[in-house]
């Protein structure tokens, strides 16, 4: 199902250009417009899912098949040596701002800890 006016069911439903580095039935992967990192990629699912909060467990396989697709892309990102942060920013005090689920891959430095 998709959400009007949402911009990442935009980009799933390539309505608003952005560069598809992988796709499948479920989801997509595109580089984030705004990078925080050398590398920085959203994996999003192609059904609206607002956040982390609106998952049921009628989501587990699409939840565990993103599990599945983040490392693949990750290695074809070149990021499967050193290393990657993966990361789902959930509502306003996670710092979320796009309210259709999504996993940042981000990599090409070392990620300092804790988050700011
Ligand atoms: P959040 O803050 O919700 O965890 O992450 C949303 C991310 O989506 C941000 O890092 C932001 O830069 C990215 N973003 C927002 N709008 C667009 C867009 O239209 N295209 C792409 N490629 N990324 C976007």
């Amino acid at each position: 199902m998709r959400q009007q006016d949402c911009i990442f069911c935009k980009i799933a439903a390539k309505e608003v250009p952005a560069k598809i580095i992988y796709e499948d039935e479920h989801v997509v992967a595109f580089p984030d417009i705004n990078p925080a990192a050398p590398v920085h990629v959203l994996v999003v699912p192609k059904r609206h899912i607002p956040h982390l909060c609106e998952t049921c467990a009628d989501d587990i396989p699409l939840l565990g098949h993103i599990m599945t697709v983040i490392p693949k892309v990750a290695a074809e990102l070149g990021l499967a040596e050193d290393g990657f942060r993966t990361v789902v920013n959930t509502k306003d005090n996670g710092g979320q701002t796009v309210y259709h689920i999504h996993w940042h891959i981000l990599g090409g430095r070392f990620m300092s800890w804790p988050p700011g």
